[in-house]
């Protein structure tokens, strides 16, 4: 299973967004989510679909691309999905965006990542001593392929495919100037 599109088949959901209820009938968005009361199980929350373009445009994306159910307002969801979610934070590594601050280090050539540059963004381990964690780090686009080659050697397609899958915020000239880093 995974995120769904269905039409409520009772009035008593509340729309995780709004926190109004969500009408019988309404088609509604079901985000899947780990169930906090039964491990390895999930459960849903619940969306207005309107709602969901807003605060869940990539859960919605998803969805509606899976979906079997027939959404008439689809177009006008897809335009505010495509406007919104430049401003979601992306959940999956590795993703490209453009550096906020200039305090990022490229993991790759240690030099500062400069504010506004193409940066790609890679979970890694970092060890604190007391512990190993997950943490977000960033390299220059020209730096990325070979960092990632010699320490965490990507699964699932090339580094492009998926920068362009799990990034958000990038437009058509991002994807360009990308490709030419990455190839450099
Ligand atoms: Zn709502
Ligand atoms: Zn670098």
């Amino acid at each position: 299973m995974a995120h769904q599109i269905e039409e409520a088949k009772t009035g008593r959901a509340s729309c995780r967004s709004c926190k109004k209820p969500i009408a019988k009938g309404d088609l509604r968005l079901g985000e899947e989510v780990p169930n906090a009361f039964a491990a390895g199980e999930v459960t849903y929350q619940w969306h207005h679909l309107a709602c969901a373009a807003k605060k869940k445009p990539l859960v919605l994306e998803e969805a509606l691309q899976s979906t079997v159910v027939d959404v008439p307002d689809r177009a006008a969801l897809q335009t505010d999905i495509a406007i919104n979610k430049k401003h979601q934070q992306p959940t999956t590594f590795p993703f490209a965006e453009r550096a906020k601050t200039s305090r990022s280090t490229c993991l790759g050539c240690s030099e500062a990542i400069d504010k506004g540059t193409l940066r790609v963004a890679v979970e890694r381990e970092v060890d604190t001593g007391a512990f190993v964690t997950n943490s977000p780090g960033y390299l220059h686009a020209a730096c990325a392929q070979a960092w990632l080659d010699d320490k965490a050697p990507l699964q699932g397609g090339p580094l492009l495919t998926l920068l362009q899958t799990n990034s958000t915020g990038l437009d058509e000239g991002d994807i360009e100037a990308l490709k030419l880093e990455l190839s450099t």
